[in-house]
């Protein structure tokens, strides 16, 4: 599905991301783990080309995206990303968020768009806010209709960046319980996280980076139960 190879980065002197190849299949749940500025954060950006590589190359769905004459907005039509915080239009209501880019990007009609964004919306629990403006709800409920808009969308990727890295303790259930929905259901999603419990269980696969670099990949059962590399060993000390 995608297919990143050689990705290298820099702001000014500092190297961002170092060599990154990186492979997603369909139905991969990737968690990308490491310590504060190791890089996750950047090497989605790049793959939603909200920035540019200064090397190497991404494919998705085929079609070599890192190429400068491609549109990122055809892109990003096909692979959804969420943030920490921030995602929804704070003037629009929940609704208007999950109908806005189906309408406007993928040319549905209001009715279709408002049908498949209800039913969306009342799969996650959030039917009855679906007129309510984003102030009016909590955290954890703003990051669902956060998921539920990149998911309006239908897209085939979805990127997730610490969607619960500024929840309360007591929200974050929700959202990861959404996450391990669209993970059971085959939902294919690379994921930036600290919540290593999470990763462990829905990962098929994580990704340890280390200053700008994947040190080690694999399944969960090996990474955090016997990591090759003593950096992910160091990581995994501290965090675990
Ligand atoms: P965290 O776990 O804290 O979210 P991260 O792994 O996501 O960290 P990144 O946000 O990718 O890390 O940042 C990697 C490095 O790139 C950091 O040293 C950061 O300071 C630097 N960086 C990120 N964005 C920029 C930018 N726009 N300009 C300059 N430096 C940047
Ligand atoms: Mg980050």
């Amino acid at each position: 599905l995608l297919e990143a190879t050689g990705l290298r980065k820099s702001y000014g002197e500092r190297v961002v991301l170092a060599d990154v190849s990186l492979r997603v299949q369909p139905h991969d749940v990737i968690c990308l783990i490491g310590s504060s500025g190791s890089g996750k954060s950047t090497l989605l950006r790049c793959l939603n080309l909200l920035e540019d590589v200064d090397d190497g190359s991404i494919v998705f769905e085929g079609r070599e995206v890192s190429d400068p004459r491609v549109d990122p907005r055809e892109v990003r039509r096909r692979m959804g990303m969420v943030f920490q915080a921030y995602n929804l239009f704070p003037h629009l209501t929940v609704l208007d968020n999950c109908t806005l880019a189906p309408r406007r990007v993928h040319g549905l009609g209001q009715a279709e768009a408002e049908a498949r964004a209800r039913d969306l919306l009342a799969q996650f629990g959030l039917a009855e806010h679906a007129g309510k403006h984003p102030d009016k709800l909590s955290g954890g409920q703003q990051q669902r209709a956060a998921l539920v808009r990149a998911l309006c969308t239908q897209p085939t990727l979805l990127l997730l960046d610490e969607i619960t890295a500024a929840l309360d303790p007591e929200l974050v259930g929700d959202v990861l319980a959404i996450v391990r929905d669209l993970a059971e259901a085959g939902t294919t999603m690379v994921l930036a996280t600290h919540e290593m419990a999470f990763a462990r269980e829905v990962a098929t696969s994580v990704c340890f980076l280390h200053e700008g670099r994947i040190l080690e990949q694999g399944p969960p059962a090996e990474i955090f139960a016997d990591p090759r590399e003593e950096r992910t060993r160091q990581f995994l000390r501290r965090v675990l």
